[in-house]
């Protein structure tokens, strides 16, 4: 199968086990981000597809090839870490070139891929500048291409932007995008970032305590969730409780939802429903009963927290929609059906 196959993949560090049992596989071609909260097995899963941490069972597969045993630079890998590690007295083009002059390149090829390179980065001519005169952006570049200069078959990163600065970091995820896309490469990021995730992924491993928790496009984790660790990760939601009444009618904070149905055999959960599908109306008429405690105008949208029946919902409006509502006032909250997600509490 092309692509790359983590199969029944673990690694325990004495009793503790970081990564549990993880079987993905990715098709050729695919970005990657594998996203979840501080220690939660990203980075070993990465080093051990990296070859720098051996799996205590599972195998990892590339193309069909069992590459478990083979050591890291044998992997044929693209590697870019928080820590850039470019060689500071040297230039932009002798730090691209490193790993074709290490494995015999001839010098005239090396020129010719680094001038490729430079153009790929966006740093046409920068091949003479020492590396300590870029700034931040560029130097995360020019890791990006060291680590493509031997055309790899997989792309591996470590939370690669951590350092940058929030606007840099969200031009740089643009920009990684679409440099994998041009080179169509199977890369994997680590990130702790869900925006980051959301830009750049085709594919979105979210993982909590050394398992995966659902692995599915950003669009299908954001609106379909499989669990509320999930829910609550990506984005912000609202988690409510409901049950199901003697009616068999699906209830949240005491009001039924029409069309709303739990699985079979399920009589309490939990509900998902993204901030900007609450609706706000006036009370009455089928709606939840609440009161507005808050209203967070950020100009372009609006976020309008409502207390009911001992809970929070946060609803996100635009000013066009709604600019009639003030702090303290009774309001009617919907939540339709086709934007809640069950699940278990
Ligand atoms: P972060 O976002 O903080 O980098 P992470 O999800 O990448 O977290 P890992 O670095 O994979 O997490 O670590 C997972 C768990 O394994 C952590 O509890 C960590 O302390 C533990 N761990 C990682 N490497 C080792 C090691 N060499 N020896 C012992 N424990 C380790």
């Amino acid at each position: 199968m092309s692509g790359l196959s983590i199969e029944g993949v673990s690694k325990t560090f004495g009793t503790f086990r970081a990564v549990d049992d993880i079987t993905l596989h990715v098709p050729h071609g695919t970005f990657v981000c594998m996203l979840g909260p501080s220690g939660c097995g990203k980075t070993t899963l990465l080093r051990m597809i990296a070859g720098l941490e051996e799996p205590s069972a599972g195998r990892i597969v590339i193309d069909g090839e069992d590459i478990t045993p083979v050591p890291t630079h044998k992997r044929n890998l693209g590697m870019v870490f928080q820590s850039l590690a470019l060689f500071p007295h040297l230039t932009v083009g002798e730090n691209i070139a490193y790993p074709l002059r290490i494995r015999g390149v001839a010098r005239a090829q090396q020129r010719q891929r680094v001038e490729e390179l430079l153009a790929l980065i966006h740093l046409p001519g920068f091949a003479d500048r020492p590396v300590s005169k870029l700034s931040g952006g560029q130097r995360q570049r020019v890791a990006i291409a060291r680590a493509l200069a031997l055309s790899p078959r997989l792309f591996l990163l470590d939370e690669p932007l951590s350092a940058l600065d929030a606007k840099l970091r969200e031009a740089m995820q643009v920009e990684l995008r679409q440099l994998q896309e041009r080179l169509g490469i199977t890369t994997i990021v680590v990130t702790h970032d869900q925006r980051e995730a959301m830009t750049m992924a085709d594919l979105v491993v979210v993982m909590g305590e050394g398992r995966i928790r659902q692995a599915a496009s950003p669009i299908e984790i954001y609106r379909r969730p499989a669990d509320a660790f999930v829910a609550g990760f990506i984005g912000s939601t609202n988690l409510l409780p409901v049950e199901v009444d003697r009616a068999g009618r699906a209830v949240v904070l005491g009001q039924a939802i029409p069309d709303l149905a739990l699985p079979a055999g399920m009589s309490r959960g939990l509900v998902s429903i993204r901030p900007e599908d609450v609706r706000l109306q006036p009370p009455g008429d089928g709606a939840i009963r609440g009161r507005v405690s808050f209203i967070r105008d950020l100009g372009g949208t609006i976020e309008t927290f409502v207390e009911a029946g001992g809970s929070t919902i946060v609803a996100v409006t635009t000013p066009r929609e709604r600019d009639d509502i003030a702090a303290g006032t009774e309001i009617g909250v919907i939540l339709p059906a086709e934007a809640c997600v069950v699940l278990e509490e």
